[in-house]
């Protein structure tokens, strides 16, 4: 599939389920998190169906994220039947890792090709103040497991804040002096980095509605803001938070050393550097101060069962209603061309519309 700025759309994200064992500040409340009623989630065959549509439409690379993947009742099943469909030549995961040492084989077994593991601090104490449940040394444990089996390479995607852990990229980049570890540094992104006010909804609606101006027919809904709950970060704290690439990059090269430019193929929108002598790689995600709308390939599957364009607009073409008043594929394929046709040419983050309607927990990162 080709998009109408020319980029080809080979990649597609899985929200599997909005449910997590954990509640890290900058996605979920710690206590109240909104989730969908599980007769809205998607079930496996209608994962499947959508799964072996978008293989045929040129789909080549599937992950799974949600929510937390591994708190999915019968997770491995799905992945294999991914595995299996023809023309899928990649399944990948993006866990939280504390389930990882319970499930790390099985996943491998079913045709699992890699996985990404969350992780932002190596200090118990700070685990519990970011995380809010769960425990380091499952985590990992649960990397451990998944370097044992044999899944790799193992990615580490560490999100930055201020005043939380920024103190420790340092120690993110030596792990990959002794491990072969891809350490990416994550920006703090503004997803759902909801105030209150409605001025957001208003930007979304006002930025889709130009989307569609010369369009007789839109699918795309504009899914409704949530406010956010006093549980979480607020808008506010959040930007406060937030500490940019470069900052980390400098941070490392004063404390360990330069960095030197590496290739790594399947590192997606990271820029890829290693430590002189290192096993493992640094990468950076920039997804805030550097765009790489460009070389965009992917769509996002909610666990509700709608199709997302774009992680940073609220537009989302719903498939759930028609696979279950049995459109039939035919059907599924027309809505996944329409979604690939209107997937905005980049963010507009700069000027000021931020996706207001999902957490990232629903969105999958
Ligand atoms: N639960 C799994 C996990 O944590 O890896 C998968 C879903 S989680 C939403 C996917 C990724 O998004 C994680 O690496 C998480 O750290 C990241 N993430 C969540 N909220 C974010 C935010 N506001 N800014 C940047 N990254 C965020
Ligand atoms: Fe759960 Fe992942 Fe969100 Fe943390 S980042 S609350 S682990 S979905």
């Amino acid at each position: 599939m080709r998009d109408s700025f020319g980029r080809t759309i080979d990649y597609l994200r899985i929200s599997v389920t909005d449910r997590c064992n954990f509640r890290c500040v900058y996605c979920m409340p710690e206590e109240g998190a909104d989730v969908a009623p599980k007769e809205w989630i998607l079930r496996y065959e209608e994962i499947a169906t959508i799964v072996k549509v978008a293989a045929e439409l040129g789909v080549r690379k599937v992950r799974l994220t949600g929510g937390e993947p591994l708190v999915r009742k019968d997770i491995v099943q799905l992945v294999r039947m991914i595995a299996q469909t023809p023309g899928i030549t990649e399944v990948s995961m993006t866990t939280n890792g504390f389930l990882l040492a319970r499930y790390a084989h099985e996943l491998k077994e079913a045709g699992l090709t890699r996985i990404n593991i969350s992780l932002d601090t190596l200090n118990p104490e700070r685990f519990v103040r970011i995380a809010r449940r769960g425990s380091l040394q499952q985590v990992l444990e649960g990397i451990e497991a998944a370097r044992q089996v044999g899944l790799s390479p193992i990615k580490l995607n560490m999100v930055v804040m201020r005043g939380f852990n920024d103190d420790e990229v340092a120690d993110f980049a030596r792990l990959t002096l002794r491990h072969p570890y891809h350490v990416r540094f994550i920006e703090l992104m503004p997803i759902n980095w909801n105030d209150g006010s409605d001025s957001g909804e208003f930007l979304q609606q006002r930025f889709w509605n130009r989307i569609f101006a010369h369009t007789e027919e839109s699918t795309f809904q504009l899914i409704q803001a949530q406010h956010a709950s006093h549980s979480m970060l607020s808008a506010e704290e959040m930007r406060r938070l937030f500490v940019p690439v470069h900052e980390i990059r400098q941070r490392i090269e004063q404390e360990v050393s330069p960095l030197e430019p590496a290739e790594v193929i399947t590192n997606g929108p990271a820029r890829t550097f290693r430590l002189p002598g290192a096993q493992g790689t640094v990468g950076f995600i920039s997804q805030v101060t550097h765009d790489f709308c460009a070389n965009c390939n992917r769509l996002r599957l909610t666990a509700d069962g709608f199709l997302r364009p774009c992680l940073m607009a609220d537009g989302e073409v719903d498939l759930r209603a028609p696979l279950r008043e049995g459109k039939g594929e035919e059907e599924i394929r027309r809505l996944f061309l329409h979604t690939v046709a209107h997937k905005p040419e980049r963010h507009y983050l700069a000027e000021g519309i931020v996706p207001v309607g999902r957490g990232m927990s629903q969105l999958g990162g």
